[in-house]
C-alpha cells in the first residue's frame, strides 16, 4: 500500500488531534466563564473530531502503518469568543482544504476506501465551519444580545 496515503492520513490525524485539544480547551474555558449552551456545544465537535481521529488511526494500522499521536500545532488559550470563532474557522477551512486534496491523491494512488473516508470527513468539517461561521456573524453583528444567549 502507498506510502503517500499513510502519510495523508496520519498529517489529517495530526489536524484532527489539533482540533480535538483546542475544542475541548474552549468547552472548559466557556464552561467556566458560564457560556454553557456554547461550550456544549464545543464538546460534541470535539467528541466528532476524536472519531475522526480513531477512524482515521484505523485505517492507518489497516494499511499497516503507525498512527500519529502529535498533534499538529499549539492549542490556542485564552481568547474571547470572537477570536475563539476566528481560530475554529481557520482550522476547519484548512482541513477541507487538505481533505478535498487527499482524496484526489487517494483516488489517483487507487485508494477508494481512504478516498472515501476523507470524503466523509469533509462533509462533517463542512458542518462545523458552518457552524463556526454563523456563530461568529451573530457574534459580530448582534454583539452582547445573541452572546447572552450562548449562555444557558
Ligand atoms: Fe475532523
Ligand atoms: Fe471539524
Amino acid at each position: 500500500m502507498s506510502k503517500k496515503v499513510i502519510d495523508l492520513l496520519n498529517a489529517a490525524r495530526s489536524r484532527e488531534l489539533t482540533a480535538i485539544l483546542q475544542y475541548m480547551n474552549q468547552h472548559y474555558e466557556l464552561e467556566d466563564k458560564d457560556f454553557g449552551k456554547l461550550a456544549k456545544k464545543m464538546k460534541e465537535i470535539a467528541i466528532q473530531e476524536m472519531k475522526h481521529a480513531e477512524a482515521l488511526a484505523e485505517r492507518i494500522l489497516f494499511l499497516k502503518g503507525t498512527p500519529s499521536y502529535k498533534p499538529e500545532a499549539e492549542v490556542v488559550k485564552g481568547q474571547d469568543i470572537k477570536a475563539m470563532l476566528v481560530t475554529d474557522t481557520k482550522l476547519e477551512n484548512n482541513a477541507i482544504k487538505m481533505y478535498n486534496e487527499a482524496s484526489v491523491i487517494c483516488a489517483a494512488e487507487n485508494d477508494q476506501i481512504s478516498k472515501n473516508l476523507f470524503e466523509k470527513l469533509l462533509g462533517e468539517e463542512e458542518d462545523h465551519l458552518s457552524f463556526f461561521e454563523n456563530t461568529g456573524e451573530h457574534v459580530e453583528k448582534l454583539g452582547a444580545a445573541y452572546m447572552a444567549t450562548l449562555a444557558d
